[in-house]
């Protein structure tokens, strides 16, 4: 049997043109093989910042729909935090009718070429999917986020923004403009609210637009979702930053809203703790993303702030933003750059593609490793971190072989810059500047099922109440939000 990648592609192409749009069998769905992800060369892309994967062309889209098997069940669909309609989309997709799919999409969410790229749908929608439970393997589900994001690229320009109702005559305020904000206000608009958003930052977008890299989430797929908003008549203030320029109880004691909902996310980046942290050449990753995207970094000559030179990086932490830093660091020119992590690949956070497009980039991996303390030159700059060996022992909470230092295993290892990427905590500044809301031990709000504060008028959504988590939990939550506001509103 043949297993090269391509000639199944090609006989999968044979097989759905040989069959002239009729029904497929069950059988025949689950001979037809996945179709894989076109991609940028690793080694030219490392060089680059252009997207890392190509997208599907439309043939592929209809050849990885159609094995679905359309199941009545369904379990796809509660593995999706907004559940789509999965089965249906795929239907639509499957016959070439990637209008009507996207239209199944846009009915549950407003951001699915965002969504088709970043979320991670292998441990969501894909994870519980019966194409790949019955071949016996997950990775062979439905790769039902790559045919999401081919309808999206293809149709989103062609269907009208979503309609908004007559004015009711009500303010809202939304506060942050990431997924959990933007969800909302799309929303709240098309219940005919007035909503107003503001933000911090002088682009909107939240981690969108100044964490997730352009490699792997184009700026302008941002700015298309961002316009639809504005066509919608979402007024978004930028360069706002609620608790400073106005306070929160100002908004609605004074500006005359009659509800708030906030999402300024998980934007404090969290330290080590060891010495040297304060040496030129230590980043928390999000200062050194927000600097490469938001900022541009990377766009020599042109940018609004100027590049870090490196040579040798070392990133502290095994998740998705560790990954995202190093692929930076690879772009802005640095010749070696190290993952230190202090268990084994198996136990690491990051989505595995991640980890297999850094090490495809040559990005080093130095598992069961950590920084004990950075050391710096007369100049007061990084010139090595000393690291410490670990084993794994026992699970723990989190349900992973806790690390174990090997004692006198110390090393050196020479780098120039070292970038901290071990997660984030909710930004402090509404809650120290608004009493009234209740927060958790980690800082995060305290708010009901319909994502309500403890606060009159003041709902919460996405990572200010989730912790760091990911976009479409966001979005779910901004949606669950803008619904209770919209109960509220209509009783008020
Ligand atoms: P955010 O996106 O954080 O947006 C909050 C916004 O509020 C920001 O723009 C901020 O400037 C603004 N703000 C804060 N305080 C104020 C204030 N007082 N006044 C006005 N504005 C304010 N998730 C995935 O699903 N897939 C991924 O691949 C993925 N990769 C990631 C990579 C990185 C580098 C990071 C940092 C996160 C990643 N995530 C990923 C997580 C995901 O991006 C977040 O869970 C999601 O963006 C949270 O959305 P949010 O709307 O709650 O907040
Ligand atoms: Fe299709 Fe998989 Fe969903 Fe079944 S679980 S409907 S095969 S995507």
């Amino acid at each position: 049997m043949n297993l090269d990648p391509t000639a199944l592609q090609q006989e999968a192409v044979h097989v759905w043109s040989g069959l002239d749009g009729r029904p497929l069998s069950p059988k025949e769905r689950l001979s037809i093989p996945m179709q894989e992800m076109p991609a940028q060369d690793p080694l030219a892309r490392g060089k680059n910042m252009s997207e890392v994967a190509l997208g599907y062309s439309a043939e592929q889209a209809k050849i990885e729909a159609s094995r679905c098997l359309q199941c009545k069940t369904a379990p796809c669909v509660s593995g999706c935090p907004v559940s789509i309609d999965i089965p249906r989309f795929l239907n639509f997709a499957a016959q070439g009718n990637f209008t009507d799919a996207l239209g199944v999409i846009r009915e549950a969410s407003l951001l699915p070429a965002i969504c088709g790229r970043v979320c991670p749908q292998e441990s969501q929608c894909q994870a519980p999917c019966t194409l790949g439970k019955s071949l016996k393997n997950p990775l062979m589900s439905v790769a039902i986020g790559r045919v999401e994001r081919y309808v999206a690229d293809t149709c989103s320009d062609s269907l009208p923004p979503p309609a908004v109702k007559p004015a009711t005559g009500k303010k809202v305020a939304v506060i942050g403009s990431g997924p959990a904000s933007m969800a909302a206000a799309a929303d709240l608009r098309q219940y005919g609210h007035a909503v107003t958003m503001f933000e911090a930052f002088h682009k909107p977008g939240g981690v969108l637009v100044y964490g997730i890299p352009e490699f792997r989430l184009p700026k302008a797929i941002v700015e298309r979702e961002v316009n639809t908003l504005r066509q919608m008549g979402v007024d978004i203030q930028t360069n706002f930053l609620v608790g400073r320029t106005r306070k929160l109880k100002d908004l609605l004691d004074k500006d005359g809203y009659d509800a708030v909902f906030v999402g300024t996310g998980a934007g404090l980046p969290k330290f080590m703790k060891i010495d040297g942290e304060n040496l030129v050449g230590v980043f928390s990753a999000n200062e050194y993303l927000t600097r490469c995207n938001l900022m541009k970094a990377y766009d020599d000559g042109r940018a609004a702030t100027p590049i870090y030179r490196s040579k040798k990086v070392a990133v502290l932490g095994g998740g998705n933003v560790a990954m995202d830093a190093a692929r930076s660091a690879l772009r802005l020119g640095a010749q070696e750059v190290s993952v230190v992590y202090r268990r084994s690949l198996e136990e690491m956070p990051a989505r595995q593609e991640e980890v297999h497009h850094a090490q495809e980039e040559g990005i080093q991996f130095l598992t069961l490793k950590n920084a004990q303390r950075i050391l710096g030159d007369d100049q007061g700059r990084v010139k090595a971190i000393e690291t410490l060996t670990y084993v794994l022992g026992d699970k723990d909470a989190s349900g992973r072989r806790s690390p174990v230092a090997v004692h006198g295993s110390e090393a050196l290892l020479e780098v120039d810059t070292v970038i901290v990427a071990i997660g984030n905590d909710s930004n402090p500044l509404l809650r120290q500047t608004t009493p009234e809301l209740e927060v958790n031990n980690h800082g995060n709000f305290v708010v009901d099922a319909g994502g309500q504060t403890s606060m009159p008028k003041v709902w919460a959504g996405g990572d200010i109440v989730l912790g760091a988590a990911t976009v479409i939990l966001a979005m779910g939550q901004g949606r669950k939000a803008a619904a209770s506001i919209q109960r509220f509103l209509a009783e008020s």
